[in-house]
């Protein structure tokens, strides 16, 4: 009897360590819980002072989002220091490149020899250049560090196509170079005025890399998730080693170095496809011209989109 009696006691025993441990876990998980809601409220304070290893737990994550909170502080003090120095090169530079234009300009309005006419051509042409480069890397710094946003809204492609396409047109009757737009009705969500800065970089590859009697052709088609804007050239073609290298900031391909250019143009375009969902692929071949396609993604509800197969 007395053994019936014990062992009953010992299970009622076991039961309630049972019980009570389960009970300990779940208010450990519920107080978890709560600090972990605080903390992502953005409210969180330590409320329990005491020995236990949740206070402690409790206490290095209030360390843990200060030092979060304080780093998030110092990059955007950081971000604001480099807009401000990018806004004061672009601004102090400006006066003195404009004047060597002016210098340049009024050298070449003097009696001079020969040489010194081709010289002032190239302080000019130098200048131009300088100020270029400058314009290009504030573009795109401030497009790196999100100081320029990106605003894409659904719309039709076809009116960016034709502003791009119409900027070239002068320059490709003086340059002989057969310059048409085919199928160009669709839709997408992207931001026209970047698209269109992205539009006129590929074509202006085009057009430099084209010589004269050849042709450029932009084209859209429309897949189910992206609506690609090609531009394709009668260009010399890039051979594959250099396709992937020619989206590098500052990258320019051997033998394009007498082209204009300061190797720019293509990682703008890929940083603008690809801030505003899309993309930028090149086929290419040496001999056989190449074609440049700027993927935007349609308005399809969906994110995550899968690229098409070419
Ligand atoms: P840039 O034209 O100023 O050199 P880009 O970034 O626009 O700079 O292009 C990088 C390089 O890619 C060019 O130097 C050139 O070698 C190559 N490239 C770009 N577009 C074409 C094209 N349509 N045909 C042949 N080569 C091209």
């Amino acid at each position: 009897m007395t053994g019936h009696l014990a062992a009953g006691a010992a299970l009622l025993l076991a039961l309630a360590v049972v019980i009570a441990g389960r009970w300990r876990i779940s208010r450990t998980v519920r107080r978890l819980d709560e600090m972990l809601a605080r903390a992502m409220s953005g409210g969180f304070s330590e409320e329990t002072f005491d020995e236990s290893r949740l206070s402690a737990l409790e206490s290095r994550l209030g360390r843990y989002l200060a030092a979060c909170a304080l780093s998030e502080r110092n990059v955007r003090e950081q971000k604001d220091r480099i807009s401000a120095l990018i806004s004061d090169i672009s601004h102090q530079t400006k006066t003195p490149v404009a004047n060597l234009q002016l210098y340049a300009q009024l050298l070449s309005e003097q009696p001079l020899t020969p040489q010194g006419r081709d010289c002032s051509a190239a302080i000019s042409a130098q200048a131009e250049k300088l100020q270029n480069l400058i314009d290009a890397l504030v573009k795109t710094s401030r497009l790196e560090t999100g100081i320029l946003a990106l605003h894409p809204q659904p719309g039709a492609i076809a009116p960016v196509v034709e502003r791009a396409a119409g900027q070239y047109a002068l320059r490709a009757a003086e340059k002989g170079v057969a310059l048409t737009v085919g199928q160009a009705d669709g839709t997408a969500v992207f931001d026209p005025k970047w698209t269109e800065e992205a539009l006129c970089n590929l074509l202006d590859n085009a057009m430099k890399y084209t010589p004269s009697g050849g042709a450029v052709t932009v084209e859209v088609k429309n897949y189910p998730l992206f609506s690609r804007i090609q531009v394709a050239d009668t260009g010399p073609g890039i051979p594959e080693g250099e396709q992937t290298k020619i989206f590098g900031r500052f990258y320019r391909a051997p033998g394009s170095y007498q082209a204009e250019g300061v190797g720019i143009g293509l990682y703008l375009t890929r940083q603008i496809a690809e801030k505003q969902g899309g993309y930028v692929k090149v086929d290419s071949a040496p001999g056989r011209g190449s074609a440049f396609s700027l993927f935007l993604p349609r308005d399809t509800g969906e994110c995550g989109q899968a690229k098409p197969e070419m």
